[in-house]
């Protein structure tokens, strides 16, 4: 059996920068499961999983506009201390969820300024050229209720309780 759209997939997989820090490995935890075809996963990992089988091994070098997309300046705001209402500590490198017109978005605290607090909503990934190591370790059909719903059940899923 081959990766193809609509098969869950089970990965090992370890995720680095540029300047070759791991940021994100499965290792030491359960595989990450997704299904293929569903935008589970980062669109340019997606491409490059398509055909492998069981046992494969192989990196993946992903560019911005298939990972976490540009950085977007449009996306830093500055807004008065006091937008942050019922929050006791504010520092660099918190997120928050803030609502939008087109729904949720996580944003970072960038930089403090006295009473000006500049808030970024890109994606902490975005500009980085990622590296994958992945390996396959297992493939299976999808059942429908797990194609409904968009993502895997059960190991290395999404378990609903
Ligand atoms: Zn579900």
């Amino acid at each position: 059996m081959t990766i193809q759209n609509d098969k869950v997939v089970l990965i090992d997989y370890t995720l680095n920068n540029d300047n070759g820090d791991i940021l994100d490995s499965s290792v030491g935890r359960e595989p990450l499961a997704y299904i293929q075809g569903h935008q589970n996963i980062i669109p340019g990992l997606e491409k490059e999983m398509l055909g492998k089988k069981v046992g494969d091994k192989f990196k993946a070098v992903i560019q911005p506009e298939e990972g976490y997309g540009k950085f977007n300046p449009a996306l830093l705001q500055d807004v008065p201390r006091s937008a942050f209402q019922g929050v006791d500590e504010i520092a660099v490198g918190m997120q928050f969820q803030a609502q939008l017109e087109d729904g949720p978005i996580i944003m970072a605290v960038k930089n403090i300024d006295g009473d000006t607090i500049t808030i970024d909503g890109n994606h902490p990934l975005a500009d980085q050229v990622l590296t994958f190591d992945v390996e396959v370790v297992e493939i299976r059909d999808a059942s429908e209720e797990e194609l409904a719903h968009g993502h895997v059940h059960g190991v290395g899923g999404h378990h609903h309780h």
